[in-house]
């Protein structure tokens, strides 16, 4: 019999005091593990409460047995999504080629869930157990001999025994420990707009449609209740941008794909006026090593494997898997378990990350004509290459 969540985190002796920052996939993940093994956990997240929004998360290997070992694994198959169609499209809503995606509710392989769920149902299985601080941030991280002194945006100070950054992709943690600046960062040649809003009617339920031009995609994603409205589109160089100014990222988006039919026109029309949506460079994190002292990486924090992967909510659980098995291993020994938590998962963190590279943006938007024709006709094949 699973034990209840509460059960197994009573179970353990209390190993001190964490501290975790980000509260997605993989601070709450992280954060059960750690608590599960006696941890006293504290999440601060910078946003005023859980990040909402993107694209469906895709559950399959190890992140299915990790689900498992938490005893959530009914809860995400109960809203596991049906399988999808998935289409290239003409200009003229003709289709170039088809193939059915997706999550599988009658198979144990591969499930496919909203973000928001998922991330609905962490927050539950720790929201009892942690402490969750929302609206702060870490200023300054001094280490100690035995501890991390930590400074929070409002002042406090807290003593912890460990400090695990999941704070994403432009991770504060890494700035602040391992320097600031992008020499961690890959861009990847492009940028991913992804809007949820409610059901528009633009395409039919369990249906994905993508109409690419060279060097720009458009994406919808059908439901139920909702559609998700995807753009993406590739630059030379990285563009200046104000990330905080919402309001210039939607003109942006706008000013890029006002020229385009197919349903580009009402996809505009739907996302204008709000500014709840994801947006952000198509980059991988690649750094030589994930820890230093007792401060540890987990998810896109360490090693973002970017959009283009389509595992990002997968890995982020992963690592949150490993790092707490390996804590497990080395109780009280912090710097042999982040030695096995890196050397454990790192091979599969590049052969993903060199896959992506590889492949993924003449796949998302292919670079111009000639290759968006190679493309199409690899389609009209029958290999959808997505
Ligand atoms: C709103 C949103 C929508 C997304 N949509 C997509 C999508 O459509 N497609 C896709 O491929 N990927 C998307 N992503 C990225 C995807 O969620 C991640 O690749 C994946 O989930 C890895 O999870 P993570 O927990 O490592 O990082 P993230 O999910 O990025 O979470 C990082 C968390 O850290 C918080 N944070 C940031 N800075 C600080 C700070 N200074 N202090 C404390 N907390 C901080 C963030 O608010 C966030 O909650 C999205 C991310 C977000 C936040």
């Amino acid at each position: 019999m699973v034990p209840s969540t509460r059960d197994a985190l009573n179970s353990r002796s209390d190993y001190g005091a964490v501290l975790i920052s980000g509260a997605s996939f993989a601070g709450l993940a992280t954060a059960y593990g750690l608590r599960r093994l006696g941890y006293r956990v504290t999440i601060i997240e910078a946003a005023p409460g859980l990040r909402r929004g993107g694209t469906p998360v895709d559950i399959e290997g190890e992140t299915i047995d990790i689900l498992k070992r938490m005893g959530l694994i009914d809860r995400v198959r109960a809203k596991a999504l049906p399988s999808r169609r998935f289409a290239f499209k003409n200009a003229d809503d003709s289709t170039l080629g088809s193939m059915g995606v997706g999550g599988d509710q009658a198979s144990e392989v591969r499930y496919e869930i909203h973000r928001d769920d998922l991330l609905d149902i962490l927050f539950d299985a720790v929201a009892d157990d942690v402490e969750l601080l929302f609206g702060r941030s870490i200023t300054g991280l001094v280490e100690r001999a035995d501890g991390v002194a930590v400074a929070l945006d409002n002042g406090e100070q807290r003593d912890v025994a460990v400090v695990v950054g999941c704070d994403g992709n432009r991770s504060n943690t890494r700035r602040l420990v391992f320097g600031g600046g992008d020499q961690f960062t890959h861009f990847m040649g492009g940028y991913f707009f992804l809007k949820v809003v409610a059901e528009t009617g633009l395409l039919p339920a369990d249906t994905t449609e993508v109409f690419r031009t060279p060097g720009r995609m458009a994406m919808l994603n059908g439901y139920d209740d909702r559609t998700d409205i995807g753009f993406g589109f590739r630059t030379e160089s990285e563009i200046a941008y104000d990330y905080r100014d919402r309001a210039q990222q939607r003109r942006l988006i706008k000013d890029r794909f006002g020229d385009l039919g197919w349903k580009v026109p009402a996809m505009l029309a739907a996302v204008a006026g709000d500014d709840d949506f994801y947006f952000d460079r198509i980059n991988q994190i690649r750094m030589p090593c994930w820890s230093r002292g007792r401060v540890v990486l987990v998810g896109d924090a360490g090693y973002c494997v970017s959009p283009l992967a389509g595992l990002g909510g997968s890995m982020a659980i992963i690592g949150a898997g490993r790092l707490a098995a390996a804590l497990e291993r080395y109780p009280y020994d912090h710097a042999s378990a982040f030695y096995h938590y890196e050397d454990g998962l790192r091979p599969f963190v590049e052969q993903i990350q060199e896959r992506a590279a590889n492949d993924g943006m003449s796949t998302m938007c292919p670079a111009d004509e000639d290759e968006l024709a190679e493309r199409n006709r690899e389609i009209a094949a029958g290999d959808m290459g997505w």
